[in-house]
């Protein structure tokens, strides 16, 4: 029988993207200045949560120095900041800061995936890339199943939900877009991606991102 355990474990042990596995590996032998004490993950990042969380968060792919350094999704760097901070804000975290794998913080209610499961060259994954990793994203998604809000961050993670999830005619993406599941009591919540980019510009900001989430939790409290 699948378990998020099992699905972990093989994430971690993957090696199917030659392109990606090099990547990772670069990345961790040459490091960060700011990290050369640090040893790298350098490995690919499975999800990470509570097993019986109703709000699925999903993200592009780990960050060269962020994910692929800790070990953990979302942590180490400045998005992972501005997700775990939201989901402190939501309730959905006991702590609002991510700094490392070892660092007590617990999800309540909620799990964080991603589309990829290594850090790729400029955070962009081939097509192939993404295809060959997606099987474990689809596991996990059937082994959760009190998700009932999926709270996408960015356009290639929309795209990758509502592909796998039969959403036809897609919605344009666009931040606080709630876009149903075909015969599913889920409904996938478009976001901007916290991505520095998006970020420093002011395109997302700490109340639109919060805002988000406070739309998750009604969301997943009116359906329970
Ligand atoms: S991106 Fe996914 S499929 Fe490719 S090597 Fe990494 S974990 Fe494996």
């Amino acid at each position: 029988m699948d378990s998020l355990g099992r699905v972990n474990a093989e994430i971690v042990d993957c090696f199917k993207c030659p392109r990606l596995v090099a990547w990772r590996e670069k990345v961790a032998a040459e490091k960060r200045a700011a990290f050369r004490d640090e040893e790298y993950w350098g490995r690919p990042v499975p999800g990470f949560g509570d097993p019986h969380a109703s709000l699925l968060i999903v993200g592009l792919a780990p960050a060269a120095h962020g994910g692929n350094r800790t070990g953990r999704v979302f942590t180490g760097d400045r998005s992972g900041d501005w997700l775990y901070g939201a989901l402190y804000r939501a309730g959905y975290a006991n702590q609002p800061t991510s700094v490392h794998a070892d660092d007590g913080l617990e999800l309540k209610g909620a799990y964080v995936a991603a589309a990829v499961r290594c850090a790729p060259p400029d955070n962009k994954p081939t097509p192939a890339e993404r295809e060959m990793c997606l099987p474990y994203l689809e596991r996990e998604l059937a082994l959760l199943v009190d998700v009932r809000v999926i709270v996408v961050l960015g356009q290639f993670a929309y795209d990758v939900m509502a592909r796998m999830l039969g959403v036809r005619p897609k919605p344009k993406f666009g931040h606080g877009v709630e876009v149903p599941v075909p015969n599913a009591e889920r409904t996938i919540v478009c976001s901007f991606h916290p991505s520095q980019q998006n970020t420093f510009t002011g395109k997302l900001t700490e109340e639109m991102f919060d805002a988000v989430f406070r739309q998750a939790r009604v969301m997943t409290s009116m359906k329970r």
